[in-house]
C-alpha cells in the first residue's frame, strides 16, 4: 500500500484511528508536526523556558527525546538538562549530549509510581535551582495508563490534563509539562524501527483495547477530559 501523503514511498503503518496509511518520514513529520501542534494549542513552552528534563528509561524515551530535542533546535534560547531517574537513561544522556543535572535512583513497585515519584522529585528539583519547566516524556498511552491507573486506586496521584502533568489533582510550580501526550507509544517506536511490545499490564490492556476498538485511547482521553474539565478536579 502506498503513503497516503506522499503518495510515492510503501506504507509502513495504517492508522485505523485516522483511516491513513504513511511511510517512515512521513510518519516522523506527522509526529513531529502533532508535537508541534499540541505545545502550541496548550501553551506548553516558552522560547525562553529552562527545562529540566526528567527520564525514565522508558522502551519509547529514545525516539520521543529524540524528536523532542529536533524541535527544540529551532529555540537556541531554550535550556535543557536532564534529571536521570533511572539508569538506562544515562545512555540517552550520552547519545544525545544533553547536560545531566543530577541522575538519582528511585525506588518503585510499579511504572506507575515511578511516573508519580520522578514527577514529584522533578519538581522539587527544579524550584530549588530556578527551572521554569520539567518536560517528562509520557505518550498517549501513559496518559490514559495514569487516568486508569487513578480508576482501579480510586484516587488520582497524577493525571495528565491538556498536557500537564498534575499532582493529586493540581498543578505544579514549576509546571510539569508532556507535549508527547497525544502520540501513540507503537508510532514512535516506529521510528526506532521497533515494535511496541509494553511489559506493564494495564499498557497492555490498553493496546488490546486499541486493536479492537480503533481510536478507544483517544476517546478516553478526551472523555476524562471533558469530565474533569467541566465538572472541577472533585470530580476525579
Ligand atoms: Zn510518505
Amino acid at each position: 500500500m502506498l503513503c497516503k501523503s506522499c503518495k510515492e514511498r510503501e506504507a509502513i503503518i495504517f492508522r485505523k484511528y485516522s483511516g491513513e496509511h504513511l511511510c517512515l518520514p512521513c510518519l516522523r513529520k506527522s509526529l513531529k508536526k502533532r508535537l508541534r501542534q499540541t505545545v502550541g494549542r496548550f501553551s506548553l513552552l516558552k522560547e525562553d523556558d529552562k527545562i529540566l528534563l526528567a527520564l525514565l528509561g522508558f522502551e519509547t524515551e529514545k525516539p520521543a527525546i529524540d524528536l523532542f530535542l529536533e524541535m527544540e533546535r529551532d529555540f537556541p534560547g531554550v535550556m535543557i538538562s536532564c534529571l536521570a531517574c533511572d539508569e538506562k537513561s544515562i545512555d540517552i544522556v550520552k547519545e544525545f549530549g544533553i547536560r545531566l543535572e543530577e541522575s538519582l535512583s528511585l525506588r518503585h513497585s510499579t511504572r506507575w509510581d515511578l511516573i508519580i515519584e520522578a514527577s514529584k522529585q522533578s519538581v522539587l528539583r527544579a524550584r530549588d535551582k530556578n527551572f521554569t519547566k520539567v518536560v517528562i516524556p509520557l505518550l498517549l498511552d501513559d496518559a490514559v495508563g495514569l487516568f486508569l491507573y487513578g480508576v482501579l486506586k480510586n484516587c488520582y496521584p497524577a493525571l495528565v490534563i491538556n498536557g500537564k502533568v498534575l499532582l493529586g489533582g493540581n498543578a505544579t510550580e514549576p509546571p510539569v509539562v508532556t507535549p508527547f501526550f497525544r502520540i501513540p507509544s507503537e508510532e514512535i517506536m516506529l521510528l526506532e524501527g521497533e515494535e511496541w511490545r509494553p511489559r506493564d499490564s494495564l499498557l497492555q490492556y490498553i493496546g488490546e483495547l486499541e486493536r479492537e476498538f480503533a481510536g478507544s485511547r483517544f476517546n478516553i482521553l478526551n472523555s476524562y477530559h471533558t469530565l474533569f474539565l467541566a465538572k472541577g478536579k472533585r470530580v476525579l
